[in-house]
């Protein structure tokens, strides 16, 4: 009789931080984040994780039941020198063994003393301390080695806290032996970004489009992720044949892509200011801002790009009318008819400032970001925008912004960057 493998050989992982100092206000783990896209990469789905504090009890009940339920168990923390540190103690208790000094990591780490001129003190030998079985990672960036701990079919990771020991270890030890257990089972990703559109808008377009793929072969997954003024859709496919995956994640990508037209700023990760810059950049264009509910932000936002001076020149916050009028040019008489949250305003913020900053782009922005301040006509989240320039392109939408004041401001942003990046890149802006 012949009796087929199992069809679907992909390894699950389960990740441990370790550390009573992220079960504080002050500390979070971000190690797992990275863990889980490491383990992801390599079509491992992570299926629980957790935050341990420095008790020996509660941290060997937490590995024994991730090593029962997970084929790979990645610990990051409490490898350190002192009795809080109870990585090693539970690795031993669980897997069954004892632990043994290792001559070579006492030396490892009196060399690592040594080169900064100290005396190894006695408790680091703890450090060497190995569980019979595990093989020694080396750290070349802190004293705490890491272990791999095979434990029956299962396989222990351990791995020092501090992320940039962590982030290296993992690519240089780690990834290559987790790679050869998954076979050549991979997990590919694509991301579309999309600016002013609604989650339920996006999902309307795109849904009989990825019902569609998930049943292709190779399927892929979709997951539809808002945040303020954003919409995210993360496509990924599992299997062997990597050049397979992303051709079909290609394609999946561009029809989704044609579909949902001008909103979609990026479909290969960038971020809305790297794509506003880019575009920027191609034009040879620059940008200034005049910003009053928004005091500077879009201009934070926008030099959030490392080489940003190259096309962000400035701006000014003109909070107070006085400033709009001194610094921007903007006529009082428009301030007095159509007050300062109105189109004209804005337009002639955009203008003003895009002439006194001698840029090819100038953004005006001016609202009511609340919680006071709102009228029946302007009530509260009632911003407008204008993008002028580049040349005589002249852009300016009133909205009106839902939440509170930090959200508003923050819409406000976002919006004024999708302005921004539609009347910089061709076709023409077309609210549609
Ligand atoms: P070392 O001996 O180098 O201190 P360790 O394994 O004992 O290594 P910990 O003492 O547990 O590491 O953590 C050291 C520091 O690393 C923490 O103070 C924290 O700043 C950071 N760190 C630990 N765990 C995490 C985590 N899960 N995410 C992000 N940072 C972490």
């Amino acid at each position: 009789v012949v009796v087929a493998g199992p069809v679907n050989t992909s390894l699950t992982a389960e990740i441990l931080a370790i550390g009573s100092e992220m079960l504080t206000p002050f500390r979070i783990d971000t190690n797992s984040l990275f863990l889980t896209s490491r383990l992801n990469d390599l079509g491992i789905e992570v299926i629980a994780k957790s935050v341990v504090g420095d008790r020996p009890e509660a941290l060997v009940a937490a590995l024994r039941l991730a090593v029962s339920r997970a084929d790979i168990v990645v610990t990051s923390g409490g490898l350190g020198p002192t009795d809080d540190d109870l990585t090693r103690d539970a690795i031993v208790a669980v897997a069954g063994v004892t632990s043994v000094e290792d001559p070579e990591v006492v030396d490892a780490i009196a060399r690592r003393f040594a080169s900064r001129n100290m005396p190894m003190p006695d408790i680091n030998r703890r450090q060497a301390m190995v569980p019979v079985g595990a093989t020694v990672l080396d750290n070349p960036r802190g004293t705490a080695p890491g272990l791999w701990m095979p434990v029956g079919t299962r396989v222990l990771v351990a791995l020092p806290g501090p992320p940039r020991e962590l982030k290296p270890m993992w690519d240089d030890h780690i990834a290559p032996r987790v790679a050869e257990r998954t076979g050549r089972q991979r997990l590919r990703r694509r991301t579309l970004k999309i600016a002013g559109r609604g989650e339920s808008h996006v999902d309307e377009i795109a849904a009989p489009i990825y019902g569609r793929w998930r049943s292709h072969v190779p399927a892929i997954e979709t997951s539809i992720l808002a945040s303020p003024g954003q919409v995210e859709l993360h496509l990924s496919a599992q299997g062997t044949d990597v050049d397979q995956l992303d051709r079909a994640l290609d394609e999946a990508t561009a029809e989704l892509a044609t579909a949902l037209g001008r909103p979609v700023f990026s479909t290969d990760g960038r971020e809305l200011e790297e794509v506003v810059g880019d575009a920027l950049r191609a034009l040879g264009a620059t940008v200034s801002a005049a910003e009053s509910c928004t005091g500077g932000m879009l201009l934070g936002r926008l030099t959030n790009v490392p080489g940003s001076s190259a096309w962000v020149t400035g701006g000014i916050v003109a909070y107070d009318n006085l400033v709009k009028v001194d610094q921007l040019g903007v006529d009082a008489q428009l301030l007095k008819e159509h007050g300062a949250v109105s189109e004209p305003v804005a337009s002639a913020m955009a203008a003003g400032v895009r002439a006194r900053l001698a840029t090819s782009v100038g953004v005006g922005i001016t609202g009511v970001a609340g919680p006071t301040g709102g009228t029946e006509a302007k009530p509260v989240g009632t911003v407008v925008i204008a993008v002028d320039g580049p040349g005589a392109a002249h852009l300016v939408r009133t909205v009106r912004l839902p939440g509170d004041r930090a959200m508003v401001r923050q819409m406000s942003v976002q919006t004024a960057m999708d302005m921004l990046r539609r009347a910089c890149t061709p076709p023409d802006y077309n609210l549609g």
